[in-house]
């Protein structure tokens, strides 16, 4: 007889570890008990040698669905004799490293009695138990026991007890347990927010729907607005109400079948869409007419399956095929998630709401995936995925990282891992920037960080995470250049370490000199980097608003290829331009009137957009550069030239050449498709080249590829196999966006390292 203490860290708590190691200990006939506590979950086990090292073996092997271990350790103690196993009350002390867990889709075992007639949780839309259902969106406090999170105020009744209380139930000690009698409830308002459709407030909602109406639905991390997404004239006004013009919008298919209708789906996408996290995931139309109103001009479609058990109710009482299922707000506000607020901000747009009495304690955005060649990328880490942490490769000082402006996410090391924070969005809007402010409060908390050594932020002195991260006085502030946090977070998420060449591709950035980068070649790693090479920068005539309406540096492009005497081009924008207009450009241009000049590659996409035809100007960010990418029918061996040049040690790739030869195809009629993956084509070899010239001068062989611009499949995947078959080791972002969303992870290593090494001296 031994008795052995087991300490086990990771995500342990709230997704029935304690009643698995319950069953597994009472299988082998151990004796002892089980606990959570802040730091994860303790056990002690007694018995014969053999069936306690069966235990220790069985315990990884077999741990719950929603578990994740980090670490686990055991020790032997001195045996107490005493017979019998059982699960103790939680202990609240310590620090509170206890992990949580993400929120997660309703489980199988939940579903079939959620339809079935003689269960007692027929229909209940918050049917869950330890395998499925809300964590993150709910949890106020750690440890997370059910006074922590916000089913506080729904006393159990005795038989929900009951399961709860019963080790051998799928309901023990989940937390959000619920039933008709004790828990939430729905609640259908009319669009003046009154109650209204009492005795039936899900099909108070089918109806609105049905009709072409808009409705705000409650789910797990905010209100979505739902409309039928086969009736376009419906989708129109949504559009029209939420001041969204062309941005696509996500939809909701009611089952693996119906999307199937609509697209082709892959094994390895119909994976990403059944997952726990459910995500968004970017699929290709089966013909790009359709679901023209929820993502006009695409060629993809955001797609969804149902993953509360309220959204599968909806969906088959409809019945709907497909409904659109956007997150309720105004444009790029963040996600409306208290009540309180739904109808303050949504008058006017929602035609009735189904709400119900679980409050959302943590505001959570879907997560949205794209499927590429070489795994599948996180684009919106958010619901499903917020907060398991990325293990780093040792314990670090706690450090705060407030990440950057548009996609905005912030990081918080400690030990040795590191949270990003849930998708917050466009710190430029006042409420977006409120939303940031209350959640990293909300998130130190949770993960519990009272202190920071440093509080890392971008270069940009005008980004409002900057100037939060200056103004706050928890920890002094670190300026971390932007494209280097690219780099970081990409070598952070694939665990790799020492110098390497990073391709840096993004819209903007805050360069070093001041000036806007965000066409890099770096080399160097996480304790420092150089600019080894960028690509040859466009001017921006008119500064931001030549961002929105990329027929400007089209025309920049085109007074600098030909002069001011450009040729006739077969393109609407530039024959409507009048003669002044093209003149007061070239005088901006050539004078540096509010003409900064920008490397960053999306810039240069955006002006093949306009010259190609496709898009001289656009309604959301990025709008061009996708365009051009969808426009691609197949991939092509062959590019347009490049350029590169080699001086004082900076290399530059030049893309003029190749925007010279697209002007040439579009004025001698070739097809977009193929000018398009021309274009495409020309920047892979040109990164390609750079690549190879920079392995000859300091002989480095990984390649790190971030930065927004990462996110066009082509580029991405035609790149990674091109420098592979030159030999380079490639690296590519999987769980951690390459765009924006991403950098809080890469400023908050590069710091975390610069604090450790000024400690070790
Ligand atoms: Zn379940
Ligand atoms: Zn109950
Ligand atoms: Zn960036």
């Amino acid at each position: 007889m031994i008795r052995r203490l087991i300490k086990v860290e990771g995500i342990v708590q709230g997704v029935g570890f304690r009643p698995f190691v319950f069953n597994l200990a009472v299988s082998l006939n151990l004796a002892g008990h089980v606990f959570n506590h802040s730091r994860g979950v303790d056990i002690e086990v007694e018995g014969p040698r053999e069936e306690i090292d069966t235990f220790w073996l069985r315990l990884t092997a077999e741990a719950p669905p929603l578990s994740h271990i980090t670490k686990v350790e055991q020790e032997e103690i001195p045996p107490c004799g005493r017979s019998g196993f059982s699960i103790q009350k939680s202990e609240d002390s310590g620090g509170k490293t206890a992990l949580v867990a993400p929120d997660s889709d309703v489980c199988v075992d939940c579903l079939r009695e959620l339809f079935d007639p003689q269960d007692r949780r027929y229909r209940y839309p918050f049917i869950n138990c330890t395998n499925c259902g809300p964590r993150f969106t709910i949890i106020q406090d750690v440890p997370y026991d059910r006074p922590n999170t916000t089913m506080s105020r729904f006393p159990m009744c005795a038989q929900c007890r009951k399961e709860y209380e019963n080790p051998a139930n799928r309901r023990f000690h989940a937390q959000p347990v619920a039933c008709h009698d004790c828990g939430p409830r729905l609640a259908f308002h009319n669009d003046r927010f009154q109650p209204a459709g009492s005795s039936d407030p899900l099909g108070a909602a089918v109806d609105l729907i049905r009709q072409g109406k808009v409705v705000a639905v409650k789910g797990l991390g905010g209100y979505h607005l739902a409309v039928d997404a086969l009736n376009d004239a419906a989708v129109a006004r949504l559009r029209e109400r939420k001041k969204r013009d062309e941005k696509p919008f996500a939809v909701m298919f009611s089952s693996m079948t119906a999307l199937r209708s609509f697209a082709t789906i892959s094994k390895r996408e119909q994976t990403l869409l059944e997952s726990r996290a459910h995500p968004i995931t970017l699929v290709e139309k089966k013909y790009g007419r359709l679901l023209q109103g929820a993502a006009p001009g695409n060629r993809f479609i955001g797609a969804m399956l149902p993953y509360t058990p309220l959204h599968h109710m909806l969906m088959s009482e409809g019945p709907f095929g497909a409904v659109v299922m956007t997150s309720a707000n105004m444009s790029d506000d963040p996600i409306i998630y208290k009540d309180g607020e739904v109808f303050e901000k949504l008058g006017g747009v929602a035609d009735g709401y189904l709400v119900h009495d679980r409050e959302i304690f943590a505001r959570a955005d879907d997560s949205i995936e794209r499927p590429m060649a070489h795994g599948s990328v996180i684009l919106r880490r958010s619901r499903g995925y917020t907060p398991i942490p990325i293990q780093l490769d040792r314990d670090y000082p706690s450090v705060l990282a407030v990440g950057g402006e548009l996609k905005n996410t912030f990081c918080l090391v400690k030990g040795s891992r590191a949270f990003i924070s849930q998708h917050i969005g466009d710190l430029k809007r006042e409420s977006v920037y409120g939303s940031f402010r209350s959640a990293i409060e909300s998130f130190m908390r949770l993960v519990d960080v009272p202190q920071v050594a440093t509080v890392a932020h971008d270069m940009h002195p005008d980004y409002m995470s900057s100037q939060y991260a200056l103004e706050q006085t928890m920890a002094p502030a670190m300026a971390i250049q932007h494209h280097h946090a690219h780099m970081a977070s990409l070598m952070a998420e694939t665990h790799q370490d020492g110098e390497a060449i990073g391709i840096v591709f993004d819209g903007t950035g805050y360069g070093e000199d001041g000036g806007i980068w965000g066409g890099e070649f770096l080399t160097g790693g996480a304790d420092g980097y150089s600019r080894a090479g960028y690509v040859s920068p466009v001017p921006l005539p008119g500064g931001d608003k030549a961002i929105k309406e990329p027929w400007r540096i089209a025309l920049a492009v085109l007074i600098r290829l030909y002069g001011e005497d450009i040729p006739t081009m077969p393109l609407p924008w530039l024959q409507e331009l009048d003669p002044d207009t093209i003149h007061n450009i070239r005088q901006m241009i050539v004078g540096g009137l509010n003409t900064p000049l920008s490397y960053g590659v999306g810039r240069v996409f955006d002006a093949a957009s306009a010259l190609a035809g496709i898009r001289p100007k656009i309604s959301f960010e990025g709008q061009a550069a996708m365009d051009l990418e969808m426009a691609i029918e197949k991939p092509v061996d062959e590019g347009y030239p490049v350029g590169m040049t080699d001086a004082e040690g900076m290399l530059t790739l030049d893309l003029y050449p190749s925007l010279k030869a697209l002007v040439e195809d579009v004025t001698t009629g070739e097809p977009t498709p193929l000018i398009a993956a021309r274009f495409h084509q020309a920047v892979v070899a040109g990164a390609a080249s750079m690549a190879g010239a920079l392995r000859g001068k300091t002989g480095l062989e990984r390649v790190f590829l971030s930065g927004g611009v990462f996110q066009n499949r082509y580029l991405s995947d035609r790149l990674g196999d091109t420098l592979r078959e030159m030999g380079f080791t490639v690296f590519r972002h999987g769980r951690v966006p390459p765009n924006d969303g991403g950098i809080s992870l890469g400023q908050a290593i590069i710091a975390a390292r610069r604090v450790l090494a000024e400690k070790e001296g």
